[in-house]
């Protein structure tokens, strides 16, 4: 008998190579096949780069493929992502803000390294870039460097010791604020979601963020146990957000993929499409006004 629940669900959290994931976008789509999803949508950070190559491989596989990514933002002194969905990839807004990140990115992989470097470990930036080799390199890719470099057993290890918040080499971020990022998606045509709220542990930023237009909040992810998850929806329920999850793979984790490790009914997509659709109308009115 098959035991997989009747229906069509969704992964809207996932990473490639464009960003710190590990998979390029054949083999992400290579994953969303084998785990049976019907959608998929792309959250890279700081980039939309990866989009139309996962969209085209998407396309090959009958899968229905969603733009999107994945800013990081600040509110009230709190560190929130914001996924932005559905957003026109080729919005020159969009891709000049996100280009100023990805310099800002870039830059704060040469201050990490210095750090390191102040502590005895000789890694090189030229390393991580190689290595990383995308516009929007991130702590991963430093962790992994040092791992490759063999000057620690593990990427946990890199973390641990060296890349966590006030840990040695831990250089603060640059952010944009959280109104910003939702307007610039908003402009963009798309819908605004925080990420994984329940990593965060700041909920009460939640109604300042709704009053700045957020539209919706993942509900569903990895890392979320069962009861957070209902809360969660709860908050979506008392706000009028909409629900959205995924996995936040960015290849394998501990031999496995975590891709297809959240499905998301397909109603919660459908929302997702229907807020989209409005905004890029209101988008177009304003620029046809
Ligand atoms: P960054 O955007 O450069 O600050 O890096 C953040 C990314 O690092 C997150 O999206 C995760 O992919 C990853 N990350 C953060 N903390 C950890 C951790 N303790 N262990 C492994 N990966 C982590
Ligand atoms: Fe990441
Ligand atoms: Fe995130
Ligand atoms: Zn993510």
């Amino acid at each position: 008998m098959n035991s997989r629940p009747s229906g069509r669900f969704a992964d809207l959290h996932l990473h490639t190579f464009f960003s710190d994931g590990t998979f390029g976008p054949e083999e992400l789509v290579e994953q969303a096949v084998r785990q049976e999803l019907d959608v998929v949508a792309l959250t890279d950070h700081d980039t939309v780069e990866g989009c139309q190559p996962t969209a085209s491989a998407c396309h090959d596989a009958g899968i229905e493929f969603i733009t999107g990514t994945e800013l990081t933002a600040e509110q009230e002194g709190h560190e929130i992502h914001i996924l932005g969905y559905c957003v026109d990839a080729q919005q020159p807004r969009l891709l000049k803000e996100i280009g100023k990140f990805q310099v800002v990115r870039q830059n704060r992989i040469r201050e990490m390294v210095q750090r390191l470097n102040e502590v005895n470990i000789p890694l090189q930036a030229d390393q991580v870039f190689a290595l990383a080799n995308c516009r929007a390199p991130g702590r991963p890719h430093v962790a992994r460097a040092l791992v490759q470099a063999g000057l620690v057993g593990s990427l946990d290890e890199a973390f641990e010791r060296f890349l966590k918040k006030n840990r040695p080499a831990w250089v603060p971020k640059f952010k944009m604020s959280a109104a910003e990022a939702i307007q610039l998606i908003h402009e963009a045509g798309g819908v605004a979601v925080m990420a994984h709220p329940g990593l965060n542990r700041s909920d009460e930023v939640i109604p300042g963020m709704v009053d700045e237009g957020l539209d919706g909040i993942e509900c569903f992810h990895t890392k979320h146990s069962h009861p957070m998850s209902e809360h969660y929806l709860q908050i979506a329920e008392r706000f009028g957000l909409l629900v959205t999850g995924g996995s936040d793979c960015h290849g394998l984790s501990k031999g496995r993929p975590l891709i297809g490790s959240v499905k998301l009914a397909y109603e919660h997509v459908e929302k997702l499409k229907a807020k989209a659709a409005e905004r890029r109308v209101a988008v177009q009115r304003q620029f046809t006004a």
